[in-house]
């Protein structure tokens, strides 16, 4: 039996082909099925196309090109239920012990015996925090799911990459009084080129607040202080703060399965990247994981084939 960890797009796709070849196989996720897309904000559309995200052969048809939060919600059900995939929902693995035909991974409902073990626990699920006082107030947030809740209200969003700008955006055609705080000099370069205009023009003539260069010393109750370079320090209005500010995989798991994790600036964990099979035998990576930090890196576009390449080599 070999244990998948996440029912991502990528971990759908390990455990479709390992049913391609006879190989049984259980599916675990610590939330619903591809729970970091059910996460996402909840009117965003994907840059991919929809057949770049096409898993098990199954076409994916959607109103326009780019399918929308919802549209892929539903395609990765519809194709989970048409392979009948061995799913264990709603529950954590907390711990993988062993070597290639011998693991124990542990959940925080039971423990299961495997002969290798497939990694796609994705990076959405642990935030990059500020490290600031009052980040932990309850109208901190770090995950956005739509504009409503903030309209006609002082919101600051921190981040200059594509998710801190869509949720300027939305919010301010929402009708929230949105200030941008951004640590670097200028809006990403990363940012889609079909949205960075948009941003900018609205910088420039004032409709979204925005401040460079910019450090969050603390966060209060209706107020963000910061500081931009070696300034005083200000504050700006803030009955909200959505923090903006990425997602990183949790190395927890994997180092203490023995993975080794890189001393590179992405903290890469170690693996052959021709087979996708870390320095412990017989346990593998899948999907966004492989880059570590780098999170841009890797995406279901680029890694929905990681389970082929997996397969193949427990199918010798
Ligand atoms: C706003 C946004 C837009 C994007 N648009 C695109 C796009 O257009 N095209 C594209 O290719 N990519 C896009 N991406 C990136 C893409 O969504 C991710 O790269 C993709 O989800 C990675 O798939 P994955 O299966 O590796 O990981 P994930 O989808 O993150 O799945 C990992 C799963 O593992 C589970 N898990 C984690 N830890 C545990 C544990 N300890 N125990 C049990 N389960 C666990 C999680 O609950 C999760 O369901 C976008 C990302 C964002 C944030």
């Amino acid at each position: 039996m070999v244990i998948i960890i996440g029912a991502g797009p990528v971990g759908l796709a390990a455990g479709i082909a390992l049913r391609k070849r006879d190989i049984p196989f259980l599916i675990i996720d610590k939330g619903s099925l591809v729970h970091s897309l059910y996460r996402y904000p909840v009117n965003m559309t994907f840059f991919s196309t929809s057949d770049r995200l096409e898993i098990g052969g199954i076409p994916f048809i959607s109103h326009n090109t780019k399918p929308t939060r919802r549209e892929a919600l539903e395609y990765y059900r519809r194709v989970a239920e048409h392979f009948a995939l061995p799913l264990h929902l709603y529950e954590e693995v907390t711990g993988i012990s062993g070597t290639q035909g011998e693991f124990t991974v542990a959940t925080d409902k039971a423990t299961y015996a495997a002969e290798a073990v497939i990694v796609a626990s994705g990076f959405y699920g642990k935030p990059h925090l500020l490290g600031v006082p009052g980040e932990d107030l309850p109208h901190v947030k770090h995950y956005y799911d739509e504009p409503h809740p903030y309209a006609f209200r002082h919101l600051v969003v921190v981040g200059a990459g594509n998710s801190a700008v869509d949720v300027a955006l939305e919010t301010y055609r929402a009708g929230s009084k949105v200030t941008m705080l951004v640590r670097e000099p200028a809006i990403k370069d990363s940012v889609k080129y079909w949205v960075k205009p948009d941003i900018e023009n609205r910088i420039r003539e004032g409709s979204i607040g925005a401040r460079f260069n910019t450090l969050i010393t603390r966060i209060e109750p209706g107020t963000v202080w910061f500081r931009e370079g070696d300034g005083p320090e200000e504050r700006v209005a803030a009955d909200f703060v959505l923090a903006m500010t990425g997602y990183e995989p949790d190395f927890g798991l994997l180092e203490a399965a023995g993975v080794r994790i890189g001393t590179d600036p992405h903290r890469t964990p170690e693996h052959n990247p021709d087979t996708l099979e870390t320095n412990v035998p017989g346990l593998y990576l899948a999907g966004v994981i492989c880059g570590g930090l780098d999170t841009g890196r890797y995406f279901i576009e680029n890694t929905r084939h990681h389970g082929e390449i997996i397969a193949g080599k427990l199918g010798l």
